[in-house]
């Protein structure tokens, strides 16, 4: 069967790592992003020099508008997709939560939470065999944080990817009898710009690696590559898993 996945935020960082890994695996990738139109172009570029479609496409998670809009270019262009990945997500700065600010409170929560739940909800509309489609999987981006807590850093980001996390167990009941698989991974501290574009912590990486049991940051396709085989026929079996991707954190 022909892969077709949708992968949010796929321009940069951990998205980037997976779309690669995605078309490598055989996949057809659509992917996301926000702003940045020129990092997108040179992933869309790398996916199309190893034979896969693929097209990048401007669109907000947290606007459902951009969310349909999406799954109709992927349906039109490529076809009825059979995977999701729910990557997109943002922080805000770090410190601590009586100081924060109502607008980044919203935003972690409008962009981690309820963009997976805009892009899960259309998915499954598309995938499930009930409605005609192929069936297929669902992966969410959740992160460590999730059960941590990250107090004095940012709660509201936790408390948002615990919901994801009960999401993610949620739907996978739900959707088992349409023949759609769900499930996360939770990474921890990953080497990536978010720490400085979004944290507002350039040398957070530097800082939080020495706590981790495994002595260093991961790398985004340390990440891509649970992704990959949860999206996969080897984890047939597997939904409703949270696979843990934290160097024992
Ligand atoms: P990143 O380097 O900041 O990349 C974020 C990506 O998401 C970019 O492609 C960005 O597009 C896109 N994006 C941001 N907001 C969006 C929106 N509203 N709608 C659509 N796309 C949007 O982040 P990352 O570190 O790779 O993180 C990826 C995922 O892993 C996130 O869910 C994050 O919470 C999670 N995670 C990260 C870490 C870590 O240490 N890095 C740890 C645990 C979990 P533009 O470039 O165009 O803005």
């Amino acid at each position: 069967m022909d892969q077709i996945t949708v992968v949010t935020g796929g321009s940069r960082g951990i998205g980037a790592a997976i779309v690669r890994r995605l078309a490598a695996a055989g996949h057809d990738v659509v992917f996301t992003y926000r702003r940045d139109a020129a990092a997108a172009a040179v992933v869309e570029a790398e996916v199309g020099a190893v034979g896969r479609r693929c097209l990048a496409v401007a669109a907000d998670v947290s606007v459902e508008a951009d969310v349909e809009r999406l799954f109709d270019l992927v349906v039109s262009r490529l076809g009825v997709p059979t995977g999701l990945v729910n990557n997109a997500g943002v922080t805000s700065p770090v410190g601590s939560f009586v100081d924060l600010a109502t607008a980044d409170l919203r935003r972690v929560v409008e962009v981690n939470l309820v963009g997976a739940m805009f892009c899960a909800r259309r998915a499954a509309w598309e995938m499930g065999t009930d409605r005609g489609g192929r069936g297929g999987a669902i992966v969410n981006v959740s992160s460590a944080a999730a059960t941590l807590g990250s107090p004095g850093e940012y709660v509201h980001y936790a408390a948002a990817k615990a919901g994801v996390e009960a999401l993610t167990v949620g739907l996978a009941k739900e959707l088992a009898p349409v023949g759609v698989r769900v499930n996360a991974v939770a990474p921890g501290i990953v080497d990536t710009e978010l720490h400085a574009r979004e944290s507002g912590e350039p040398g957070r990486v530097a800082r939080v690696a020495p706590s981790v049991p495994l002595g260093r940051a991961g790398e985004p396709a340390e990440v891509a590559g649970p992704v990959c085989w949860l999206l996969g026929p080897d984890a047939s079996y597997t939904t409703g898993a949270v696979l843990r991707v934290a160097g024992g954190r």
